[in-house]
């Protein structure tokens, strides 16, 4: 069934601007969601990202135009970041371009008064950020009151935002008599409370994230220590030599760290996390998709949902948390029918994490040796003898004739050539990564001592702690023992094989206020 567009009954506009946008065949959320909807129910669709979520409800709310154009939009779409409102609103307007329907996004950062003025020139679709959405509804610069349809996106992502008691102003402010979408990755508590207190009979539709795993994109991992990541990543990068490819780090500092290094080191990179100023992001993005750097770093949460194509590898630097993770993290490549290349950085400790994204996702990640300094060296020869062949095919070196000249009056060509070339590629990465490929180190029973920066100073107490410790790391209280509390510090210990998930967890979270570093502590000196 519905195996194109015609089949869904909408009209000849759309269709043809679906096939404008290169869309020939409805994608499988695509073919569960639209009927309901055009028949009109409200839904809750569940799919992970890049299945096509934006068409699943732009199509039909594109259809649902009124006859008439009215003075006041007609439909709405909540979504968490600047960027995703600013990536849906686009592709409703193409979605939209034949059938004249326009979607504006409303976002905080931009001037409310360019705001202003272009909802005054009317839109029928607008594509909001939650807050400032509401902002304009009290400056009565938005109006609801012709409101037909209301879309939250990626509304797990809002909610961990926490958009949430904006999205019920939002949605208590929308007159009865309309119809709700609701997308999400995942579904928490609060959003299943949300559909039943603002939704009318949702029909459900959508995948199981287990059983999502795009199966055209090979999944490897390598066996690294922390500290020789960075090399194994420009190993592979100087190996592989891949097109477009998205690093995705634990927290920012990391993110930071990676971007930074590699551009010392000379790789075009960029990074995104939540710190960064909108304009850094934007910019960081256009130049990613245009190809001006070709790597991008990024923290889940600003990777999520972007829709950038072409990406030819993801890296997981660090493995990531849950396995739900994992599959939205690799869901960025092998997208629309494209192959892609999912690479997992795994420590000694992490194999049990391994093991657990393997049986979530119902997939076998097997192991790939790194590329050693052999290889390395080769590829990377080979890249600079194209490139002088390509150099002396397009006539560039000419004005270094009158060099090549005089030093060939003392050495010989060959020698010349060589010391140039030699002084070209680097020789730094001389040491090899050692490898371990012992396996399931993680088993072991022995706990580890970890030193936090936040004490009785701070008015915490052990029990504070231990909760925030348990549910930051998703690991269980019993697990976490021996607090030692002291003015400005404490001691804690939890074990071995889950140090580096506490440590990534808690390092410069917020607890009690204040931001916390946490480190495995020093052994103390015996006297
Ligand atoms: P999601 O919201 O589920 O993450 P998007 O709606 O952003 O996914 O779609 C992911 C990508 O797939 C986009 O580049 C989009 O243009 C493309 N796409 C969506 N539907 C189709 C389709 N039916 N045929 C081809 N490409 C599609
Ligand atoms: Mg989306």
């Amino acid at each position: 069934m519905y195996k194109n567009f015609n089949e869904f009954g909408i009209s000849d506009k759309i269709i043809v601007s679906l096939s404008e946008m290169g869309f020939e065949e409805p994608t499988p959320i695509q073919k569960m969601a639209i009927p309901p909807v055009l028949q009109g129910k409200d839904i809750i669709g569940q799919a992970q990202t890049g299945t096509g979520k934006t068409a699943a409800f732009g199509i039909p709310l594109i259809e649902q135009r009124p006859e008439a154009k009215g003075r006041y939009p007609y439909a709405i779409v909540l979504a968490p970041t600047r960027e995703l409102a600013v990536q849906v609103s686009e592709a409703l307007n193409k979605m939209g371009a034949r059938a004249g329907v326009v979607s504006l996004p409303i976002y905080g950062g931009q001037s409310i008064e360019l705001q202003i003025r272009s909802l005054k020139r009317g839109a029928d679709i607008v594509v909001g950020t939650p807050g400032r959405v509401l902002d304009h509804i009290r400056r009565k610069t938005l109006v609801l009151k012709d409101i037909k349809t209301v879309v939250l996106d990626e509304a797990d992502e809002m909610l961990s935002m926490g958009f949430i008691e904006d999205i019920e102003k939002i949605l208590g402010g929308i007159p009865g008599e309309r119809q709700t979408m609701l997308f999400s990755a995942t579904m928490p508590k609060e959003i299943i409370r949300i559909s039943k207190n603002y939704m009318n009979k949702p029909v459900h539709v959508g995948v199981d994230a287990s059983e999502m795993v795009v199966a055209k994109t090979k999944q490897v991992f390598y066996e690294v220590r922390e500290e020789d990541k960075i090399k194994a990543l420009t190993r592979l990068l100087d190996v592989e030599g891949p097109a477009l490819t998205l690093v995705f780090c634990h927290t920012k500092k990391e993110v930071d760290e990676v971007a930074g290094r590699l551009q010392q080191m000379g790789y075009p990179a960029g990074a995104i996390h939540g710190d960064f100023t909108q304009s850094h992001r934007d910019e960081m993005i256009r130049k990613f998709k245009g190809g001006d750097i070709d790597i991008l770093v990024a923290t889940d949460v600003a990777a999520r949902g972007l829709d950038i194509p072409d990406v030819s590898h993801v890296i997981n630097f660090s493995i990531p948390q849950d396995p739900e993770g994992y599959i939205h993290r690799i869901g960025r490549t092998g997208r629309a029918g494209k192959s892609g290349i999912a690479i997992t950085f795994v420590t000694p400790r992490q194999y049990r994490q391994l093991k657990l994204i393997e049986q979530f996702a119902k997939t076998r990640i097997n192991k790939a040796k790194l590329p050693s300094r052999e290889e390395v060296r080769k590829a990377k020869e080979e890249e600079l003898a194209a490139g002088v062949e390509e150099m002396i095919k397009e006539g560039k070196h000419t004005r270094f004739y009158d060099m090549a000249k005089r030093l060939f009056e003392k050495y010989s060509p060959e020698d010349v050539s060589a010391a140039a070339l030699s002084m070209l590629l680097d020789t730094e990465d001389t040491q090899e990564i050692e490898e371990q490929g012992k396996g399931y180190a993680g088993q072991q029973k022995d706990s580890v001592r970890l030193f936090m920066t936040i004490g009785k100073m701070d008015k915490i107490k052990v029990g504070d702690i231990v909760k925030s410790i348990s549910a930051e790391a998703g690991i269980p209280e019993r697990k976490i023992s021996n607090i030692a509390l002291f003015d400005k510090f404490s001691f804690v210990e939890v074990p071995a094989d889950l140090a580096d998930r506490v440590i990534s967890a808690i390092n410069d979270s917020i607890i009690k206020g204040r931001k916390v570093k946490i480190q495995h502590a020093k052994k103390r000196e015996r006297r």
